[in-house]
């Protein structure tokens, strides 16, 4: 844990005791702070008084005693409209912030030395803090993940030199982060998401930039407008920024032709690494990913020789694009965590001959979207409320059979893919749907998806997949 010394002796209020809530005010105690908490679920402040938090109604205390008011990142803010504490914490004029600040603060007051990345963008997130943390980790530098990929910042290892920071970072946490100031921060893209927590693209937006604007460097993926007038918008206001595309040759900074990571300075192009043969890493979109991570990892000093190592072991994500085994040619492949078109898109256009398990609980557009890809698809398996729907769509574009659950998806597509004498054969679920309707998560969709095809005959487990 790292205690918030930051704090002591302060008056913070605090609201959301949640997992990281619940860290956070312990992190504040244990700097010295005197905090008062509250929640407006009764078991969850129930839970944080046994755990010897002190706790209290937020609306009958006294705000004009608070020095700082910490508010969990999954409570509005502003969208759609600002939470009551919110209210009260502006009207006595507290600041409101979140764990992240309370880390950045931290490590300013402690070891402002101590590299620290934070990744930010609508999609990749994860995928792109994960591999940074595995590249580092595997070059034996002392490192430490957090944020919103999982563990909650303030329960990672005090800062100290030469300890480096991986944080991913949703939208929320930098809105509640003003001072965040990463030796690097990455923004991989932007495209809509999440505005109803956020009112406009460009106040999303606009937010994002803010981590990049805070950063020593900005590395900036320029692949979609918003980000391109951000990197320069930056540049032009004397920040160091590193652009990096996953398709266009530039003529500073990284880019991805075919499988090749490659660097430009100045005009002059070199190879960094390649993504041939990693499995972890396929497609255009991931090729994003390991650019950032590569730049992410260049730029806090992680010696070249250990790049290439670091790409080639990077076990990758559960539920994204994750490899489950092989039965002969037949690749098995968990792209649970796709609970929409656009999410299905990256999975759909890695590979070249698909059975296709989709459906759970549709989403507007259904797999309309998605259509581009129907000759990839070499028979769809439809489960869930979305089978009638989604077979209207495909009609006759593309073969497909009504499933109805997901054992009956695996068992009949890898009967069907066995048979298939194309060289690159993959049953992918890759659902396009939530998944409430006939699971409780897309975690526990994925986990059954793995266990029915760890249970088929023949199958070698590709094994090492981090949760
Ligand atoms: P996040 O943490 O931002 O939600 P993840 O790394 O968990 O992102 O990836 C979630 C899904 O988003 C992946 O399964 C893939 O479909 C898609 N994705 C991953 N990286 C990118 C990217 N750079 N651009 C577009 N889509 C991506």
């Amino acid at each position: 844990m790292i205690p918030a010394r930051t704090f002591s002796g302060k008056n913070v209020a605090l609201f959301g005791l949640g997992g990281s809530g619940i860290a956070t005010a312990r992190a504040l105690q244990e700097g010295g702070a005197v905090v008062t908490a509250w929640d407006d679920n009764p078991a969850s402040v129930t839970r944080a008084r046994d755990e010897g938090i002190a706790v209290q109604d937020l609306r009958r205390a006294d705000w004009s005693g608070f020095a700082s008011f910490v508010l969990s990142p999954g409570v509005p803010l502003t969208h759609p409209k600002p939470h009551w504490t919110v209210d009260l914490a502006r009207a006595a004029g507290v600041e409101i912030i979140g764990d992240v600040e309370l880390f950045a603060r931290e490590r300013r007051r402690s070891a402002p030395e101590a590299p620290f990345i934070a990744i930010t963008g609508t999609n990749g997130k994860s995928t792109t803090t994960a591999l940074i943390a595995h590249m580092l980790a595997s070059a034996g530098l002392d490192t430490q993940m957090g944020g919103n990929i999982g563990r909650a910042v303030m329960t990672l290892d005090p800062p100290r030199a030469g300890r480096h920071y991986v944080v991913e970072c949703s939208s929320y946490q930098i809105d509640l982060a003003p001072s965040v100031n990463p030796t690097a921060g990455v923004l991989l893209n932007l495209t809509p998401d999440h505005l109803d927590r956020h009112g406009t693209m460009q106040h999303y937006a606009g937010i994002k930039e803010r981590l990049v604007a805070g950063s020593d460097t900005a590395i900036v993926g320029i692949d979609d407008i918003q980000c391109a007038q951000i990197a320069d918008r930056l540049e032009r206001a004397g920040h160091d920024v590193i652009r990096i595309s996953k398709r266009l040759a530039i003529a500073d900074g990284y880019f991805a032709d075919g499988h090749a990571l490659l660097r430009a300075e100045g005009g002059r192009i070199g190879q960094v690494a390649t993504l041939e043969g990693i499995g972890s890493l396929r497609g255009q979109h991931n090729a994003q990913n390991a650019l950032a991570a590569v730049a992410a990892c260049l730029r806090v000093g992680l010696p070249a020789k250990d790049i290439q190592p670091g790409l080639d072991s990077f076990p990758g994500l559960a539920h994204r694009m994750e490899q489950v085994g092989h039965q002969g040619r037949v690749l098995f492949v968990n792209d649970s965590k796709a609970t929409n078109a656009d999410a299905a898109a990256p999975a759909l256009s890695s590979f070249p001959r698909i059975y296709w398990i989709a459906g759970g609980l549709p989403k507007e557009g259904g797999i309309e979207p998605l259509r581009s890809f129907f000759p990839r698809i070499a028979k769809a398996y439809l489960i869930g409320e979305a089978a009638p729907s989604f077979s209207a769509t495909l009609g006759e574009a593309v073969p497909y059979e009504i499933a109805g659950t997901l054992s009956a998806a695996v068992a009949h597509a890898t009967r069907d893919a066995v048979r298939d004498e194309a060289e690159d054969v993959v049953v992918l679920l890759s659902p396009a749907c939530a998944s409430f309707d006939q699971f409780k998560n897309f975690e526990v969709r994925g986990d059954a998806f793995r266990a029915a095809v760890l249970a088929l005959d023949g199958i070698e487990p590709i094994g090492g997949t981090r949760g």
